[in-house]
Parts: C-alpha cells; structure tokens; sequence
C-alpha cells in the first residue's frame, strides 16, 4: 500500500532517532532529503553529504556506489515538493449528512474514503480542484472494502451516476474528482489523522467498536471481551518480547 503521510516532519525526526532505516529506503530518504531542505536549510550539496552520512550510520552494508544516483536525484530535487505537515484531515456535518444518505454500508466507506482522498490532495496541491487519483485497489483497502476488481468497478460505477463523483479517464489509471466537499465550511464533526483504515473510520463515526493499537495507532476492531490493545502484527511483536524475556529469566 502506498504510504499517506500527514506529517513528514515528525515522521522525518522520528526517523533521524532510530538505529537503522528500512531496507526498502528509498520512501525514507525522499521525505529525509525534504526535511533537511525545509528544516536545516540545507543546499542540495550538503543535503547529499548528510544523507551518505545517515545512510553510513542507520543502513547495514550501504553502497555508496549503488546509492549515489537515487541520493544525488533526491538531493537535487528536495525543494521541488513540500515537507507535508497536516495536523489532521477535517471532515464537517454536511459532508457526513450525504455520506449518511448512500444507499449501503460499503458504499458509505467507499464515499468516505474518497472523500479523505480527497480533501488530502486539495492540501498539498492547491490546485488539486477536488480530485484523486489512487489505484482502485488501494482505495478499496484503505476503505476495509472486500471486492472483486469487477464489484469494484461496479461500486465506484454505482456512486457515480448518485452524481456525487465525476470521472477522468487518463491514459491507465482512473481519477475521480470528489463533488461533495463542503464549500460552506459547516461544523468540523470528524478529524481524521491515520489513513491506514479510513472505512474503519466512518464505522467508528457510526458507533461500531474500534480501538487504536496502544503501540503504533492503527485502528482494528475490539473483540468480543472487550480488553484488545494491540493490532495483530504489535501483539505478536509483544508475545516474542514477552517470549524472549521469559526464557531469560528461567535462564538465570
Ligand atoms: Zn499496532
């Protein structure tokens, strides 16, 4: 899943406090380069030395040889886009009235999802106009909407002729410009700040029971004894730590 990030900054210092950057680094050291533009007012030159010298510190086995062209690009290019800093994605009273008004459950995720999408490229570009332009496959996750790639199309076919999108045929992805965004700024009711489960979101809105992962904030459903903390992927994480500890107690 393409990563939607509301605050690049916090997310770049976070990055500059851990011991080792993801093998995959090239997603870190974009938003890196940014924050040392934005943040250090560093020039492309120096932003090329500081990213070798992060790459040497947090990076097993770096290359330079193997890194040089990705780090001089993204060195070069830093200032080309905005260290994205969003507190939160609003969501008014009107908007969730005619979310509340589409036919099904589904469909309501599905229209609160693109209305996330949305709003959130209408902040970073604002000469966006109300459009997005994700892959099918990665708003239909982000929504928790389970469907075939056909029901898919089906669905977004659906919510068009409600008119409440209109669609852009490019040359192999679909946008979907978004014709229910408040204008009238009405009462702020939702704010949204991870867009890991937006469906989830507009079910918690709904008064479904939702809890946010007490370790990294995904939200993931509540059981049935209603005492779940972590998401599955933090509580196995939890379980080995608890593990690990074990066996060295009983060792000593
Ligand atoms: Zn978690």
């Amino acid at each position: 899943m393409i990563r939607i990030l509301l605050n690049e900054k916090i997310y770049a210092e976070r990055l500059l406090e851990q011991d080792t950057l993801d093998r995959k680094a090239t997603f870190d050291l974009r938003i890196l380069a940014k924050y040392l533009y934005y943040e250090r007012n560093l020039t492309p030159n120096k932003i090329y030395l500081e990213l070798i010298k992060i790459m040497e510190e947090k990076y097993t086995n770096f290359s330079l040889a193997k890194w040089q062209p990705l780090l001089l690009d993204l060195s070069k290019n830093a200032t080309k886009y905005n260290l994205i800093e969003i507190e939160y994605i609003p969501i008014t009273k009107n908007e969730l009235l005619t979310i509340d008004n589409v036919a099904s459950k589904p469909m309501q995720r599905l229209a609160f999802t693109l209305l996330c999408l949305a709003k959130y490229r209408n902040i970073i570009n604002p000469n966006n106009n109300d459009w997005e332009n994700y892959e099918f496959k990665e708003i239909f996750k982000r929504a928790n909407i389970q469907a075939t790639k056909k029901e898919q199309g089906f669905m977004i076919h659906d919510l068009r002729n409600t008119g409440l999108i209109k669609m852009n045929k490019l040359v192999d992805n679909l946008s979907v410009n978004v014709c229910y965004i408040d204008k009238e700024a009405s009462e702020e009711v939702l704010k949204i700040m991870d867009f890991h489960n937006l469906g989830y979101e507009y079910l918690v809105y709904c008064g479904e029971k939702f809890i946010r992962c007490n370790k990294c904030g995904t939200l993931v459903k509540q059981n049935k004894q209603n005492n779940r903390l972590y998401c599955n992927e933090c509580q196995l994480e939890k379980q080995l730590e608890w593990n690990r500890n074990y066996m060295k107690k009983a060792r000593e």
